[in-house]
């Protein structure tokens, strides 16, 4: 057995479970009586216990045979190894954790707002791609599009296509059935998506493994609930400097996993930790930074925007990372595969990681954000529109999951990337000592559709 000698065992505590953020489903139906939108997809468990040692068997292999992975390696391992991830089988949203468009339509509505009037404000250009990052069940994008086809009018000389980032075959075949009642076909190797269908108003929907094989052009992106299931690496602060916090076996417990600390500075904290830092654990994700790399860079060339909503932070926590099975807080460590792990989203590194290509705006808490976005006013309508008490005790209770700065209301955020000749006045590029306030920006300001 190859175990690194040197490392450190690190006590639970002092990787300690940070506080819940995922929801607990609510009950009842997240959908007010007089929407046209169907129910949203629930997914049944999958994960009996048998399925606990896909994932911990192929990781004690690897840890006899090379020693210590990093968390970033392990998370990567548990939530999307293609035989047996945690997304790959069982997916999650629903069963696991509860996220905002499923708890009601106001949110995704006003996030399809969102997008019409950026795209307005940018000259309603005639070619549009609205891209999704891990879309999950698909109802984000489904409420989204109805409120395109609700303004059908205002979008009628506008070719607007889906593309939609997934991994998980399983939650692509329910994208699929929500999107388009099933009418899909997997395309040809040659073609950079791996599915495409259209969806029930007709709009073009393909699916992709990766940003990269998205095409280039004016587009939309959403990242929802997505960054934070991205692996991260974790840190410590010792008296010889940084140390990588590693998984490895537990010599004294047979088949159970623990954090290490590596013996010295790794290439990771080489890399990953910036000099200025005063935190003594840090958590960083690089995949997200990649990924806001490429993001800045296509809308630097091509325009659109990007709106990355999660929970998170500004560069100031420590250990978030955590599991979450069935509603309710999971060992990390324990049965990797059949859990959720997540860690909070560090906007701060987001922002650095634009390198000035875009501007970026927030992270606004998501009641703000939501506020901002008219959504008192789509609450009256929704409860106006409604007879029945039952429908009416639903919407005050989705509104209040939402909003109330205890439930979804603070901890959530919303953070985006533009083009800078978004945020410049008009009358600035004439005379840029004029003193007029920004132009708004929807949700980051009031929201006017011009
Ligand atoms: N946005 C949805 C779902 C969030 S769960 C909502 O808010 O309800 C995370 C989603 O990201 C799932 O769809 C999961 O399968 C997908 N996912 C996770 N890691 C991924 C990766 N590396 N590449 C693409 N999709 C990924």
């Amino acid at each position: 057995m190859l175990l690194c000698p040197a490392c450190r065992p690190l006590p639970a505590a002092a990787l300690g479970l940070a506080a819940r953020r995922r929801l607990p489903r609510h009950h009842g139906n997240r959908r007010a009586a007089l929407s046209p939108a169907p129910v949203a997809a629930r997914l049944r468990s999958a994960a009996g216990s048998g399925e606990a040692g896909g994932v911990l068997r192929h990781l004690l292999l690897k840890l006899r045979s090379t020693g210590p992975v990093t968390v970033a390696e392990y998370m990567r391992e548990a939530l999307t190894n293609p035989g047996q991830g945690y997304y790959t089988r069982r997916g999650g949203v629903g069963e696991d954790f509860v996220t905002s468009p499923e708890i009601s339509q106001m949110f995704g509505e006003l996030i399809g707002i969102w997008y019409l009037s950026e795209w307005m404000a940018t000259g309603k250009p005639n070619v549009f791609q609205l891209v999704e990052l891990g879309p999950g069940t698909g109802t984000l994008t489904g409420d989204i599009l109805r409120v395109f086809n609700q303004l059908a009018a205002l979008l009628n000389k506008c070719d607007v296509s889906i593309h939609l980032v997934e991994v998980s075959p399983k939650l692509s075949a329910i994208q699929a059935q929500m999107l388009t009642g099933g009418k899909v076909q997997s395309t040809p190797e040659n073609k950079s998506s791996y599915m495409e269908g259209i969806s029930k108003a007709g709009i073009p929907i393909y699916w992709y493994r990766d940003i990269q094989d998205v095409p280039q052009g004016y587009s939309f992106y959403l990242a929802h609930e997505f960054l934070d299931a991205l692996p991260i690496h974790k840190f410590q602060r010792t008296e010889k400097g940084w140390c990588e916090v590693l998984v490895d076996i537990d010599p004294e417990v047979p088949d159970q996993l623990r954090f290490v600390l590596s013996p010295s500075r790794t290439p990771a904290t080489e890399n990953f930790i910036q000099p200025e830092e005063t935190r003594d654990h840090v958590e960083v994700c690089p995949e997200a930074g990649v990924l806001i790399q490429r993001l800045a860079c296509r809308i630097e060339k091509d325009g659109g925007a990007a709106l990355i909503a999660d929970y998170g932070h500004d560069g100031t926590k420590t250990d978030t990372f955590r599991g979450f099975r069935n509603h309710k807080l999971h060992d990390v460590l324990k049965a990797p595969g059949t859990a959720d792990l997540t860690a909070d989203v560090d906007f701060s590194y987001l922002r650095k990681m634009a390198e000035g290509r875009t501007a970026t705006l927030g992270p606004i808490k998501q009641r703000e954000f939501l506020k901002n976005m008219g959504v008192d006013l789509r609450l009256q309508v929704l409860l106006q529109n409604s007879r029945d008490s039952a429908t009416h005790a639903q919407l005050l209770h989705s509104f209040d999951m939402l909003m109330n700065p205890k439930k979804m209301g603070d901890c959530f955020h919303f953070f985006a990337l533009l083009p800078h000749h978004r945020l410049v006045h008009p009358t600035k590029k004439d005379s840029p000592q004029s003193k007029s306030p920004l132009p708004p920006v929807a949700g980051f300001g009031e929201l006017s559709l011009k």
